[in-house]
């Protein structure tokens, strides 16, 4: 089966106070799109994952998605479902047997759910994740009750709403046009059964600041395992004229020498990250005896170890890498390799700290036969 997703996260809403589309503000210090496009990379029932954006937005989306390895993002249209259809559009070269629909400011949707919504298509064209009322539901009119409802056969949608390919883009063609309030609405209108899956209360949209704080608090509580990390690394220096240190090409009157493109600084983070989530070392992804690594470029194997923390639901919640050298200055650089370093790892440059120091000119980086590198990562697990 070739199970799609379109994450739709076009709008402009900047409800929330912020200059920026809510849906690239920071939660847990990374942009809250970024959680629904991890939860559904981390499904193995899941084949690709497009956004639909806004492309004035192209740069925010870009940092939010980083290393992720997504299809393609989508441009979206001026109202939500015109941002369904063109998604939908835009998939439709990929000949997917399914897609899932999801809000691009639901960070919180689980394995599980997709599961459950997976299984759903087995049997139905068209299947939402959705909760039962608890509370009783008044109509009301001028401040009066006019009615008490009866609750029990009503629901709360919500995403991801999960279709049969070609009946969903046939709906939403025949709908184009029309103002309806999700994507089985869509379906509904054409005809689709849609089958209720239970959804969770933790799947909810941030729509206001409350939801916002609610959604840190739930990240802080469900990511509460809290881990460290170090790493070591040592280069020596060999003929070349320029080096690669924390993912910034320096020019330099000698270079490193390793197997990939030496970079010290990264392959002492990448330990670290590997350490903090126990994961072994950089040394077993990516064997020095391994001719596919000669002259690798060194984000590949800092980005595989995010990846993984990725993979165990767990966030970035710092770096800190010394550098240990006489020459060449890492000051010039610090501010280009922060900015490197936490584009690779998808997180905020303040979560990310570059220092260096000499050992005045005692040892092997005294005498500039080397460099060494230090770091320590702080990981954040559920
Ligand atoms: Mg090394």
């Amino acid at each position: 089966m070739r199970n799609f997703a379109l994450v739709v996260a076009a709008g402009k809403g900047t409800r929330l106070g912020a200059a920026m589309p809510k849906q690239y503000l920071p939660l847990g210090g990374v942009p809250l799109l970024r959680h629904s496009l991890v939860a559904l990379k981390a499904h193995p029932g899941i084949t690709g994952i497009a956004a639909v954006i806004n492309p004035e937005f192209l740069e925010e989306y870009e940092k939010a998605a980083a290393g992720l390895d997504l299809l393609p993002p989508i441009a979206g249209g001026a109202a939500r479902q015109d941002s369904a259809r063109n998604g939908l559009e835009g998939l439709q070269h990929l000949d997917p047997d399914r897609v899932f629909i999801h809000d691009g400011a639901r960070p919180f949707v689980d394995h599980d759910l997709i599961g459950r919504l997976l299984s759903a298509l087995d049997t139905s064209p068209g299947a939402i994740a959705a909760v039962p009322i608890r509370d009783t539901v008044k109509r009301g009119i001028g401040g009066r009750v006019t009615e008490t409802l009866d609750r029990s056969a009503l629901w709360r949608a919500q995403t991801p709403q999960a279709f049969h390919f070609k009946p969903i883009l046939e709906a939403h063609r025949a709908a184009a046009g029309q103002d309806l309030t999700d994507d089985a609405d869509v379906a509904e209108r054409f005809g689709l059964a849609v089958a209720l899956v239970e959804g969770s209360e933790e799947n909810f949209k941030v729509t206001t600041p409350e939801d916002l704080s609610r959604a840190e608090l739930k990240l802080a509580s469900c990511q509460a395992d809290i881990r460290t990390g170090m790493g070591f690394d040592v280069h020596a220096f060999g003929p070349g004229s320029s080096l690669f240190l924390c993912g910034v090409e320096i020019a330099h009157a000698q270079g490193l020498v390793g197997h990939s493109d030496a970079d010290v600084g990264l392959h002492a983070l990448t330990d670290a990250i590997l350490g903090a989530i126990g994961a072994g070392d950089i040394g077993f992804y990516f064997p020095p005896s391994d001719p596919k690594w000669r002259g690798a470029p060194s984000w590949k194997f800092l980005r595989h170890a995010a990846d993984l923390v990725a993979e165990r639901h767990g966030a970035i919640a710092h770096v800190d890498v010394t550098l240990i050298c006489e020459r060449p200055k890492i000051g010039p650089h610090r501010d280009a390799m922060t900015a490197r370093v936490a584009d690779i790892l998808g997180i905020a440059p303040g979560r990310v700290s570059i220092k260096a120091t000499t050992t005045e000119k005692l040892g092997f980086t005294g005498r500039e036969e080397g460099i060494a590198a230090q770091a320590v990562a702080t990981i954040r697990l559920p």
